[in-house]
């Protein structure tokens, strides 16, 4: 049985290497929790949060975060045992939603686990790849010029997809430009619920594009108006923001609100979530990818563990450590070659902590401990 000694959450800050827009706003730096678990045997296990400052993702934020772990998760853990993150799930149970606090805790006790078992996370998590293929995902650009140039240089680099973020006024345009140049790379886009039904004729001019899929062109808190607009248009549908638990999963698949899910471990509270949700896709056709949070190393890492499990036939939103960071906060760095990012063998999250990078991004530190 494992039960835990203490767990430190340690603040950092971290300078995005360039500004991240979408249709909601620019990202230029991350604010997150690196969270350390320590069993009564000394074994150790790292997990990330990746709420972002402002709840313009979901309603979560580095502070609500911070709030939750610590006056409501991290006491339920004391002198509690138990054999299998699964069950840390049903520990946290009475909590409602705060997915990534949630999973945030969760990430770090499956590394912890891994670790126990001498297990690799992907093989704790039931994976079967060995490498992961991978897509980039470009922020809005002030002009085409500078978009084009950047899907040039990933183009060049092998990655396996482009997805690009639109809105209102930046959508069939760029498409246009993008296929006169590109008209042959596999394309998605990102609208993060940009439009609404009354959109639907301009939103059945993206069927021209030869896109992979749109992903989450609807709100946020939808998922029936989506079934209504797969049926007018050819592009398979996608749904992030709208999927927040395995019951979303199974109401998008019986309205047929999507084709394809991006599967996001903070996002649906953790990654024994995260598998049940993937198996279910897979019993029910169902396309999935992992997306991105622009984490860093650590949730990378585990991005990384989930996306070999069978189902993410898609390459999911995981880049190379150096595309965000000057400095990730793992040794060794995450890289893509041939767009593809190899599974570590070693134990657990594959990557050792960084700690000189991390005191150089630390702002707080805080060690509970656990009777
Ligand atoms: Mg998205």
């Amino acid at each position: 049985m494992i039960q835990l000694k203490s767990i430190t959450l340690h603040r950092l800050q971290m300078d995005l290497n360039s500004p991240f827009t979408t249709s909601f706003g620019t990202v230029k730096h991350k604010d997150f929790f690196l969270i350390e678990v320590e069993d009564q045997k000394g074994n150790l296990g790292y997990g990330e949060s990746v709420a972002f400052t402002i709840p313009w993702y979901t309603e979560e934020t580095t502070e609500t975060v911070l709030h939750i772990m610590s006056d409501f998760l991290i006491p339920r853990l004391s002198g509690k045992e138990f054999s299998h993150p699964d069950e840390i799930g049903i520990l946290f149970n009475s909590i409602k939603r705060n997915n990534m606090a949630k999973a945030a805790v969760e990430g770090a006790i499956w590394d912890l686990y891994a670790k126990r078992k001498q297990l690799t996370l992907s093989e704790a998590l039931g994976g079967t790849r060995d490498k992961v293929a991978v897509g980039i995902s470009l922020g809005m650009e002030e002009n085409i010029t500078n978009l084009l140039n950047k899907i040039d240089e990933y183009e060049y680099k092998e990655y396996n997809r482009v997805k690009v973020k639109v809105s209102r006024d930046k959508d069939i345009s760029v498409l246009k430009e993008i296929r006169r140049h590109f008209p042959n790379i596999p394309l998605m886009v990102d609208a993060n619920s940009a439009y609404t039904l009354d959109d639907i004729d301009h939103l059945k001019r993206f069927d021209e594009f030869d896109l992979m899929m749109i992903e989450q062109p609807l709100a946020d808190d939808d998922i029936f108006e989506h079934a209504t607009l797969q049926k007018e248009i050819t592009t398979p549908i996608c749904l992030d923001e709208s999927i927040h638990s395995f019951t979303d999963v199974n109401l998008a698949v019986e309205l047929g609100s999507c084709r394809i899910i991006n599967i996001k471990s903070g996002r649906v509270g953790g990654l024994s979530n995260a598998k049940l949700i993937h198996d279910y896709c897979a019993d029910n056709g169902i396309d999935v990818w992992v997306g991105g949070m622009l984490d860093a190393g650590v949730g990378r890492a585990h991005n990384i563990a989930l996306a070999s499990l069978t189902n993410f036939t898609l390459p999911g939103d995981i880049g190379s450590s150096a595309h965000y960071w000057k400095k990730d906060i793992i040794v060794p760095e995450v890289n893509v070659v041939g767009g593809q990012i190899s599974i570590s063998e070693q134990v657990g999250i594959g990557y050792e902590i960084d700690w000189k990078a991390v005191e150089r991004y630390r702002i707080d530190k805080q060690t509970f401990n656990l009777k």
